[in-house]
């Protein structure tokens, strides 16, 4: 199979830049941010804004934006949490509030940003297959009008099917706020606009452990005051101990040949918005700049225990259940190329949004857990580790989102005894049961499961 800078569509037609050094020798910086995906790129980011003169330096393994972060469907959700309900469940309606307000005003300011990245502020469509998908917008709607978001539009089946032509679709919503963007433009920004200001950018070293005041990584080594990780799932293997708060998994992208002019007419999809379904493990999807389509499915994988490695990076078994759902949602279309087809890890937590911590005596910071809704809420992660890096105050070192944990997932062989459990049964709901006994309780407790 092709390494993930070939089969990744992002990271495969990434204008040539020059590749960063490797780190070597023994160095110093003030600050030293390992992971060059959103976090890390966007911590160096405000940490520049807050304090020009500061001497930083990031780390990557891989090249920026090897992780997720390159490797994503570039969907711009509108919200932090991956919907208001879920934010008013984990945080109570004051602080989902709170959380609506500065998600959309984060969205905001990245748009201003991103100029160059592709970025399209179309909105997000949720289509419902069935009675019981419509009655979820329905809820979905009333939760975020409790939170004063407005602008939501319901459609009928005839309706949604002059937005994106597909038979399976009985109705849907219109979400306005997100759009869809280029990830690697925006990471090539950042870098750019880092390095002018001085940022040193290593790439291609792999950081071995991290201690109070040092990254060392093989021969070579970074003694700061302060070490960020930006490494979200990948971090156990620097900090262990942090397994109890997430579980790493892996999600997969189909990517096609632009479509013709004819194959697009037959969709639709004058908005360009990005998309998903209403099933638990549902279908993601949206066009790229030269109209593809890049088809995302939430049903992602576990690898016991906690392995994040390139070996996971292609599936055939999603794959081939990519190609099926594509089908089967747009019969219509001529059987598609699919030129692209890669994973990519996430760190998902029970509550389903990043975490914020300390180690080492608090000189090591850290912030991860997207579960796979990263693009906005790394950028916030970014100020938020900021501040607490420089100790300067900002009113989001109050929210219970920063302040708070996600309940723990169980150790081995428990974990994967109840992911196997878990997945089983939000299949049997897609397929049109009702919940079952475990996923009541885990309502009830506030325990989610997705990417
Ligand atoms: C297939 C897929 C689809 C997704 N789709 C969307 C989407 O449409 N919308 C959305 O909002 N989110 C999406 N996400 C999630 C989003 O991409 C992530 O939440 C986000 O990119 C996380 O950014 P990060 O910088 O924290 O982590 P990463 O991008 O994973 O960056 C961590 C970096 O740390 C580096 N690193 C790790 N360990 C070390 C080490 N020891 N030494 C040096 N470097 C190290 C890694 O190489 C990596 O580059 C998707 C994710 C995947 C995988």
């Amino acid at each position: 199979m092709l390494p993930i800078e070939q089969s990744c569509y992002w990271l495969a037609t990434r204008p040539q830049s020059a590749q960063g050094e490797a780190l070597i020798g023994a160095q110093r910086a003030q600050v030293v941010i390992v992971g060059a995906g959103f976090t890390g790129l966007w911590t160096a980011h405000f940490l520049k804004s807050l304090k020009p003169d500061l001497d930083l330096a990031i780390v990557e393994q891989g090249v920026t934006g090897y992780g997720a972060t390159g490797r994503n469907a570039g969907m711009i959700s509108n919200c932090i949490d991956h919907t208001h309900s879920l934010a008013i469940a984990h945080f109570g309606q004051e602080e989902a509030k709170e959380l609506a307000a500065i998600g959309l005003a984060n969205i905001n300011e990245m748009e201003t940003y991103a100029e160059g990245c592709d970025l399209e502020r179309t909105g997000q469509l949720f289509v419902a297959l069935k009675e019981k998908h419509l009655h979820d917008l329905h809820s979905l709607i009333e939760d975020a009008e409790r939170l004063d978001i407005k602008g939501y539009q319901l459609f009928d089946q005839k309706e949604i099917q002059t937005k994106l032509n597909s038979p399976r679709y009985v109705g849907g919503a219109h979400v306005p706020g997100g759009g869809i963007l280029n990830p690697i433009k925006l990471v090539d920004k950042l870098v750019s606009d880092l390095k002018r200001s001085g940022v040193r950018i290593f790439e291609k070293t792999r950081v071995d452990s991290v201690h109070q005041g040092q990254i060392k990584a093989g021969d070579a080594s970074i003694q700061a005051d302060k070490i960020i990780l930006a490494t979200d799932a990948y971090t156990h293997h620097l900090l262990p101990g942090l397994i109890w708060r997430f579980i790493p998994l892996y999600d997969y992208i189909l990517v096609s040949e632009p479509l013709e002019k004819s194959e697009l007419e037959k969709l639709g999809w004058q908005g360009r918005e990005g998309i998903v379904d209403g099933r638990t493990f549902f279908n993601y999807y949206r066009l790229t700049a030269d109209n593809r389509v890049l088809w995302g499915t939430s049903e992602a994988k576990y690898y016991a225990p906690n392995q994040v490695n390139e070996r996971f990076d292609h599936s055939h078994e999603h794959y081939q259940a990519l190609k099926e759902s594509f089908s089967w949602h747009f019969p219509q279309l001529k059987p598609m190329q699919w030129p692209y087809a890669w994973g990519g890890p996430i760190a998902s937590t029970t509550r389903l949004t990043p975490f914020f911590g300390t180690a080492h005596n608090g000189s090591v910071l850290y912030a991860l857990g997207y579960t796979g809704h990263g693009i906005g809420s790394t950028r916030l992660a970014g100020k938020i580790l900021a501040h607490m890096a420089l100790e300067q105050p900002s009113t989001l070192l109050k929210l219970k989102m920063v302040t708070d944990k996600p309940m723990p997932y169980p150790p081995e062989p428990l974990r994967s005894i109840s992911v196997n459990m878990v997945t089983s049964s939000l299949r049997q709901v897609d397929q049109g049961a009702k919940p079952n006994l475990l996923l009541k309780i885990l309502d009830a407790l506030g325990i989610g499961f997705s990417s």
